[in-house]
């Protein structure tokens, strides 16, 4: 938010709660507190203060408020497409298949996973993995088999 469109709220602020509770020293407190709030976020906010506040806020409702917008904004996400981000399914690693080797045969045997990626997976050739096979196949690693196995 710029100095601007803070001015243009604490306007609003002042109409409803009067000058004398906004002083130009608490108004800079104020400023120095909300500053880094975006504008849609703090004009919300005194929405909710001209309408739900029987007394002027004042510094410290601003503060606690500016703190929770902080507790709750997400970090700006880094996409490496390269890495499984947020691995929901430690069996798949969220790919929807997994590989398994045989107990005859090394492998690797491609399973559909049990996961919601593994039902809704689009190669509908891979077969799910059943109470059948679990006897004759275990799960192994993707890596063991990079390079050609
Ligand atoms: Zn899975």
């Amino acid at each position: 938010m710029n100095p601007m469109e803070f001015d243009i709220q604490m306007g609003r602020l002042r109409n409803v709660f009067g000058d004398k509770n906004y002083p130009d020293e608490r108004t800079k407190l104020i400023w120095s507190e909300v500053r880094d709030l975006p504008q849609y976020y703090f004009a919300k906010l005194c929405d909710r203060f001209i309408g739900d506040s029987r007394q002027a806020p004042i510094l410290n409702d601003f503060r606690t408020e500016a703190y929770q917008f902080r507790l709750h904004a997400k970090p700006a996400k880094t996409v490496e497409p390269w890495k499984v981000v947020n691995p929901g399914c430690d069996t798949c690693f969220d790919t929807g298949v997994f590989l398994a080797r045989s107990k005859t045969n090394p492998g690797p045997w491609a399973f559909r996973c049990a996961c919601s990626k593994g039902v809704n997976d689009p190669r509908k050739a891979i077969p799910h993995f059943t109470e059948s096979h679990r006897a004759e196949f275990v799960w192994a690693d993707p890596r063991e088999f990079k390079g050609g196995a």
